[in-house]
């Protein structure tokens, strides 16, 4: 088999998969349109810094670099909600107080993984390097080399697309007969604004947490950073009434802040300007078939299934793509097609299911954390958890805190949900049977 493999895109996803396949002695060229992520401003208007759990933690340890991540990362036990009140109430992850969620900054964690790639020799990493086309049967990536506006031509024995939900490489297989492509975009936006630090350079909310203001049909959440601030993103409607749209002079922006979220108010100095300066990101799924062509393209991560963020996993279902990737190519050394269709056949399902739970877990987050419905069902949820170990997995705690594949966890857990409610039916049935026995016996 042809060893030498063209990568599109050392982002997350790319310079892990870098390391995997630079581990395995392939030949391997990553080319990236930004510049060098160690040269700072790395963010470029996405989210600064992300939720790393159990699949993705899984993946690093594989190379060996979870602990050097983990390092830069802050725990987050549980969500800390904020009533407009001004009431906080605390909601754990799980029962098991050391099951956390890790708050790292997407600099540090890009940084990290280019740099395990860049341990093997056999890998390099060209920035600055855009492409705009791929010829699929040769197959050859068009790259234009963004600091001397040249052209030029990667050739490979294998391209893979790690080029994100707007991929290059997946819109060059777009062109191919029978190729499966939808993208959906939600009604809201993101904004990212700035909680900073306290002026002793302490974090000015709880730290262990990650923060949400739930107000219905909109909400803004918060996660901490190392450096003693909070990154809040605004999730919220591009369009109506009270929107992105419409809100827009300094008196109306303010006038919302202090109606929604009048606790933070006080903590974001800058509110006004990173309004108007940060950009407004949209949320899109993407789904696409098949993840490869032949045995000479693959796409993985946002490339082949992106998801909107809520329930945290979009860049730990991507680094669980490079494990499963690895896993096939090791167990089809010298069949990549079957390699690259077995990849295609472990993930489809799961990446799916995972696209679904994403946007149901928005409706979660916005609305019903505030309740104190959810409060006592996530009681209800640990409390069964412990009665029935085994038995009985949130499907948060499956999500999050396992590695049971995303449709599988979907699955189980709408198989709990009907015995959960056929049993307190049940259990309600009885009771007011009983009830209405002594009623008749008491009368008659
Ligand atoms: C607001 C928000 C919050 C999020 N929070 C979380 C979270 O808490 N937890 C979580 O797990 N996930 C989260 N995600 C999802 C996560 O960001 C993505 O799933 C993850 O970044 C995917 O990694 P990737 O490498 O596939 O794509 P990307 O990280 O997008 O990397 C793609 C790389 O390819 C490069 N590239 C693109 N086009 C080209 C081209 N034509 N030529 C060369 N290079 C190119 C890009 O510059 C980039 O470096 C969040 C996403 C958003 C938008």
């Amino acid at each position: 088999m042809g060893s030498k493999f063209a990568l599109i895109g050392s982002g997350l996803a790319g310079g892990l998969l870098g390391a995997f396949l630079g581990r395995r002695g392939y030949e391997i060229d990553l080319y990236e349109r930004r510049a060098d992520p160690r040269e700072g401003n790395v963010v470029g208007g996405r989210s600064i810094n992300l939720a790393l759990s159990t699949r993705g933690i899984h993946a690093l340890q594989q190379l060996g670099i979870a602990d050097e991540i983990l390092q830069h990362a802050i725990p987050m036990r549980g969500r800390m909600i904020h009533e407009k009140s001004g009431s906080l109430h605390f909601s754990p992850y799980d029962r098991d107080p050391r099951k956390c969620i890790n708050s790292i900054g997407r600099g540090a964690l890009n940084t990290v993984v280019i740099e395990a790639a860049q341990r093997y020799p056999n890998v390099r990493v060209q920035f600055n390097h855009r492409c705009t086309d791929v010829d699929l049967d040769a197959p050859a990536a068009q790259l234009l080399n963004l600091s001397t506006s040249q052209p030029l031509i990667a050739s490979a024995d294998t391209i893979i697309g790690v080029d994100g939900a707007f991929s290059a490489v997946r819109s060059s297989m777009q062109r191919l007969d029978r190729f499966e492509y939808s993208q959906s975009y939600l009604a809201h936006g993101y904004k990212e604004l700035t909680i900073p630090p306290g002026a002793d350079g302490s974090w000015r909310m709880e730290k262990y947490a990650l923060h949400i203001w739930p107000r219905k049909s909109f909400m803004m959440i918060a996660l901490p950073n190392p450096d003693g601030s909070f990154t809040c993103t605004l999730f919220w409607e591009f369009e109506g009434a009270r929107s992105f749209a419409t809100v827009t002079t300094n008196d109306d922006i303010r006038r919302f802040f202090d109606d929604e979220f009048p606790d933070a108010v006080p903590l974001m100095p800058a509110l006004l300007d990173d309004f108007r300066e940060n950009p407004t990101g949209s949320l899109v799924t993407i789904r696409c078939a098949p993840w490869h062509y032949a045995d000479r393209v693959a796409l993985v991560g946002d490339a082949a299934h992106a998801v909107v963020p809520f329930y945290g996993q979009g860049m730990n279902a991507a680094f669980e793509d490079c494990v499963v990737f690895d896993e096939c190519l090791a167990e089809f050394p010298n069949d990549r097609k079957r390699a690259f269709a077995e990849y295609f056949a472990r993930r489809k399902a799961n990446a799916d299911a995972l696209a679904d739970l994403a946007v149901h877990n928005f409706i979660e987050m916005r609305d019903k954390t505030a309740s104190r419905t959810f409060r006592a069902k996530k009681k209800l949820d640990h409390a069964l958890e412990g009665l029935l170990p085994g038995l009985y997995l949130p499907l948060y705690t499956m999500v999050t805190f396992t590695r049971i594949p995303y449709a599988e966890a979907a699955r189980r857990s709408r198989r709990q949900d009907l015995i959960l409610y056929a049993g307190l039916t049940a259990v309600a049935s009885l009771f007011l049977a009983l009830l209405l026995g002594m009623v008749r016996a008491l009368t008659g």
